[in-house]
């Protein structure tokens, strides 16, 4: 039943941090948006005016595409004529968003664009972390709560428990469905948990991913009949034995047939046409099929069908509050973990998706009515090019080994007194070290400046941080003497659970956790405080949006303010602020409404 096997998950979670390692409420009868003439009491015809509430979207739509580029719009916005092409040229296009912290990663990514917060204050600070208390690996959404377990749709068995009990505010979502009495219908999907749970938050109508072949969610999120009955009838297996070829002529791509360094899905050669047949090309799917599944445009386009779905089961957009749909399309980040961004397969598969978000657009046009709803598209992170690739520009590109790190560490402190493995493990940016010893080291400083001068000597390491130097980021937000990428550190920074000390690698050297001696498993990644991974797009459309390209430097923590505006709520965290130069002023309809 495991059929993308949790090998392969942890791999996905792994990769990305550089180591090798409802009930649900239909059309809710009671609410106190706009009193229509039946519901407004009879008489005293003055009142009813003072009572109208300001126009709001019928439907609040966030897209997220999982290691989006920025400059990817710039590149290849000429062959779109779907949906990309749509936002970028109907919508409010701002060029110069970035995430402004360093844990550019797709937990953290998410629920900053949810919750408008940033990790050091929402408290999700990677895909997965080491837990000091339980001395092990957690991922972002684990549950340890026993009565929380994942739920399976067409008869599907999951393992483990995901929830989104680690983010530490509310998200948007939640936050529009309290403060307007519940009317909101909150329905999200994505092929990771961590993306569809944060975007979603604690509680939803609908949460759902892609795990071991099968759509699913977990009990705090319900289940739903036309999932059920989508997974019945359209199963990711029923894309076994299609092949995903080149959609334009060879000559409109930008890069060779050949990504250099790339590390294809099993069962894939580094050429186009990709054959979706698993393994070894025949017989039934296999975990090799699902990871083909998952890194092709047909992934995109299951989502987009639920997504159609969806709007259409629920009436979402139809109903007397605003609601909330999400997808966050993954397999882009597949993609380019796989084949790097400098790949025909990463131009290839966008071409693709702007015509599913086309077809999406269509669909919520026809259903909810243009103008009525919001969208908002954005990216969790970027991507830097492939190590080996960008070694040919001559510039100083590399590997970063971090089991090298763990090496110097250790070594470093054999002629101090300190127990070994003076290291519980090093994932990402983050070196945690084995209980108490950082304090020791925190009270010693020969030992502790020994440790930090043989990070210092790993090829590839620019600087590195220690804890100390990144709590007081509320005291000094605008600290002249922090650099960008301590600055950036300090608002990844989440007490309890970041590590003691935080590597920086040097420009377009990738952290990488593969044992010594052993090949990568993936080709490149995403993970730190350079506007490769930070710069991504913010692209807003429709209801109370005015059009334009913008170039002041914005964050996408800025989405989920800019949406609280527009219906009227108020979240949690001031992080991110409101977009207002991209809103529609003045508010036509809010004249004359409020006393
Ligand atoms: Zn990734």
């Amino acid at each position: 039943m495991a059929m993308l096997s949790s090998r392969f998950m942890w791999k996905r979670i792994l990769f990305q941090r550089g180591m090798a390692v409802a009930a649900f409420f239909l059309a809710c009868s009671i609410s106190f948006v706009p009193r229509t003439a039946a519901q407004a009491p009879p008489p005293l015809a003055a009142a009813p005016k003072a009572l109208q509430t300001p126009a709001r979207p019928k439907l609040v739509v966030l897209l997220v595409v999982d290691q989006m580029r920025g400059d990817y719009v710039d590149k290849f916005l000429g062959q779109w004529t779907g949906g990309l092409k749509r936002l970028v040229e109907e919508g409010a296009w701002f060029r110069d968003a970035a995430y402004p912290y360093a844990a550019t990663e797709t937990c953290v990514g998410h629920s900053t664009i949810s919750t408008g917060a940033f990790p050091s204050t929402h408290g999700m600070v990677a895909n997965a972390w080491w837990d000091r208390k339980e001395q092990k690996m957690v991922t972002c959404t684990s549950d340890p709560d026993p009565s929380v377990k994942n739920i399976g749709y067409a008869g599907a068995t999951p393992k483990g428990a995901d929830t989104a009990w680690r983010m530490a505010v509310p998200s948007f979502a939640e936050e529009l469905k309290f403060q307007t009495s519940g009317a909101t219908r909150i329905v999200t999907f994505s092929l990771k948990a961590r993306a569809a749970i944060t975007m979603a938050g604690h509680k939803a109508d609908a949460a759902t991913w892609f795990d071991g072949g099968a759509w699913v969610t977990s009990s705090p999120y319900g289940t739903m009949p036309f999932i059920e009955e989508q997974a019945k009838a359209h199963p990711a297996k029923a894309d076994f034995g299609k092949t995903w070829s080149l959609s334009l002529p060879a000559s409109a791509y930008w890069y060779g047939e050949k990504a250099l360094g790339a590390v294809p899905p099993d069962g894939w050669d580094l050429t186009f046409p990709h054959p979706l047949r698993g393994k070894t090309g025949v017989g039934e799917p296999d975990s090799a099929y699902y990871e083909q599944w998952a890194s092709s445009p047909y992934a995109d386009t299951a989502l987009t069908e639920l997504a159609e779905k969806a709007v259409d089961a629920l009436k979402l957009g139809n109903s007397n509050g605003t609601d909330f749909l999400a997808v966050s399309y993954s397999s882009v980040d597949y993609v380019g973990h796989e084949f790097g961004p400098r790949s025909r397969e990463i131009q290839d598969i966008l071409v693709r998706l702007d015509k599913d978000l086309g077809n999406l657009f269509a669909h919520l046009d026809q259903r909810v009515g243009r103008g009525n709803y919001v969208v908002a598209l954005s990216a969790d992170h970027g991507v830097v090019p492939i190590p080996e690739d960008m070694q040919k520009t001559g510039a100083d590109a590399g590997v970063l080994h971090l089991p090298k790190v763990q090496e110097h560490i250790e070594k470093a402190l054999e002629s101090f007194n300190y127990a070994k493995p003076a290291v519980a493990r090093i994932s990402g940016s983050d070196v945690y070290f084995a209980t108490g010893v950082y304090e020791k080291l925190a009270a010693d400083s020969n030992a502790m400046n020994a440790v930090l001068d043989a990070i210092r000597t790993v090829p590839g390491v620019a600087a590195v941080y220690r804890a100390e130097e990144l709590r007081d980021r509320p005291a000094t937000p605008q600290s002249s003497t922090q650099s960008p990428a301590h600055r950036a550190f300090a608002n990844s920074y989440f007490p309890g659970r970041s590590g003691d000390l935080f590597v920086l690698p040097k420009p377009y050297w990738l952290l990488d956790g593969t044992p010594l001696g052993k090949p990568r498993s993936y080709g490149t990644g995403h993970g730190v405080p350079y506007n490769y991974d930070q710069h991504v797009p913010v692209l807003l459309i429709g209801f109370g949006i005015q059009p334009g390209q913008y170039f002041q430097p914005i964050t996408p923590a800025d989405i989920a303010p800019t949406f609280a505006a527009l219906c009227g709520i108020t979240l949690s965290s001031r992080d991110g602020h409101v977009l207002s130069e991209a809103l529609k002023k003045p508010l036509a309809s809010a004249k004359n409404t409020n006393p």
